[in-house]
């Protein structure tokens, strides 16, 4: 069910990542397409305008009547031909006139598909030359225009109006250049994004599904996290409960009930109840702490203080137990912190106590608090039954206990460093265990230490 959730979210996410990331290579494309049509269109361009401009200066300069060629141009376009007359099908380009400074222009005309023409100021045709003759005639005096030939080939032309040397309209010349050759390229061009582009889009579908399943992968990993701590939170409420039933039922089954069995009854109850109670803090406590929307009193807290009360309250427990507590409290300089007493006293005990535990009578168990560079060090050191390598990377995980049975006789959820973690981490500190199974545990805590305190902040 939640696969299936899981997969279609993967899915939703892969399509829209697929989908952004197609349009954007798409329209890149498109703006790649446009500014290589713009930057061969402006050669193309600047080449006319320089091939029209020479040619309209240097005719400009023998036109005396208008619509009438004069015989000098001939020198200038060596392969004109005038309307009506026959044309020289080989042009003698080596013997034009000097005024093609620029041989190479010239060639260039003869070479590529050029085509020239003189248009009288009515737009009828007056000469041709270049390598096109047999362009559709284009009428008009746009400066620059598109023109088909027959065979689907398309050419740029520029037109600009010749005048006497009165200033006399004297009719157009029209420069046109193929445009075939960038066609093809651009058509070249066209199929690689044809081709490539669903190449291209298979390929963002299939890393989407990868990215999507990496980005999904801490959401799923917490999701189940959160659905084995709701598992296990009913499961360990519901603990109590059923034996508060059980003892209700076999109460309520017996024919009588003397004053000490209704009492025993009573205590067992509150005994379950309190477990009960217990637990629901508990569960309360690390989820405000986790929140960060736990009430908490932080003040000036001397951590030799507190360690010495905590040496002295659970001294009692390890000896009722045959253990013994030792304390080893740095003396010297009394270490400052700033935090929530309570809390801070929770995280010391819960590992005290599970040190008296998890540690079998005669063994020993130490209190140490010493100072660092820019932390109070507190240490639990036990020579207990230790934990196995496999589980001590999970005694932090809320409701983890190494032996589930045992952990049930203790009456423990495997709450207790889940809370206690919870705590370190409020103040910025970390807790760490090393452990060796049959010789013990130790628990360390670093906590930040406030720099000496004033007198002031101790009032
Ligand atoms: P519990 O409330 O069950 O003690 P904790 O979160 O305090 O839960 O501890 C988790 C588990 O880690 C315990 O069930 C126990 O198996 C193991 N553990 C904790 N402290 C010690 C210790 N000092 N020595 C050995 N095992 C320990």
């Amino acid at each position: 069910m939640q696969t299936g959730l899981f997969n279609r979210s993967r899915l939703q996410l892969a399509g829209w990542y697929a989908l952004v990331m197609s349009l954007l290579l798409s329209l890149v494309g498109i703006v790649v397409y446009q500014v290589i049509i713009r930057a061969y269109m402006d050669s193309i361009d600047r080449e006319l305008e320089t091939v029209a401009g020479t040619l309209n200066t240097g005719i400009e300069l023998y036109l005396k009547q208008p619509g009438r060629l004069e015989p000098f141009v001939k020198k200038l376009l060596p392969d004109i031909c005038l309307i009506g007359e026959s044309c020289p099908s080989q042009p003698d380009l080596k013997h034009s006139h000097s005024f093609w400074t620029d041989h190479h222009m010239l060639n260039k005309i003869h070479q590529s598909d050029y085509s020239i023409r003189v248009l009288d100021p009515s737009g009828k045709l007056i000469a041709v030359s270049g390598s096109r003759v047999d362009l559709p005639l284009t009428i008009g005096s746009q400066t620059w225009q598109f023109v088909v030939d027959s065979e689907g080939n398309r050419f740029h032309q520029i037109v600009s109006p010749l005048h006497t040397s009165d200033n006399q309209l004297w009719g157009y010349l029209q420069v046109g250049r193929s445009l075939k050759e960038l066609d093809s390229r651009l058509a070249a061009l066209r199929l690689a994004f044809l081709l490539g582009l669903p190449a291209t889009i298979i390929f963002i579908g299939v890393s989407s599904w990868w990215l999507a399943g990496l980005a999904m992968r801490p959401i799923h990993h917490s999701y189940q996290q959160m659905q084995r701590f709701t598992a296990d939170a009913a499961h360990e409420l519901r603990t109590p409960l059923t034996a508060i039933l059980a003892t209700l039922d076999s109460t309520r089954r017996l024919p009588s009930l003397t004053e000490l069995e209704a009492r025993d009854t009573l205590k067992t109850i509150e005994r379950q109840v309190n477990r009960f109670f217990e637990l629901v803090k508990d569960l309360l406590l690390l989820s405000r702490l986790e929140q960060h929307t736990l009430s908490a009193n932080p003040q000036l807290l001397c951590l030799n203080e507190l360690m010495n009360d905590l040496v002295e309250e659970f001294s009692a427990l390890a000896e009722a137990v045959n253990l013994k507590l030792i304390a080893e409290i740095q003396s010297h300089k009394p270490l400052y912190i700033f935090a929530d007493e309570d809390q801070i006293y929770r995280l010391v005990s819960n590992l005290v106590v599970n040190a008296i535990q998890y540690t079998s009578s005669s063994g020993c168990i130490t209190l140490v608090l010493e100072s660092g560079e820019r932390y109070a060090i507190i240490e639990v050191r036990d020579t207990g039954i230790g934990i196995s390598p496999e589980h001590l990377a999970h005694v932090f995980d809320r409701f983890y206990r190494v032996n589930n049975d045992r952990s049930r006789q203790t009456g423990n959820a495997g709450l207790g460093l889940s809370i206690a973690r919870a705590i370190v981490e409020t103040y910025g500190g970390s807790i760490r265990v090393k452990s060796e199974v049959g010789k013990g545990s130790t628990f360390t805590i670093q906590l930040p230490l406030l720099k000496t305190p004033t007198s002031e902040s101790l009032r």
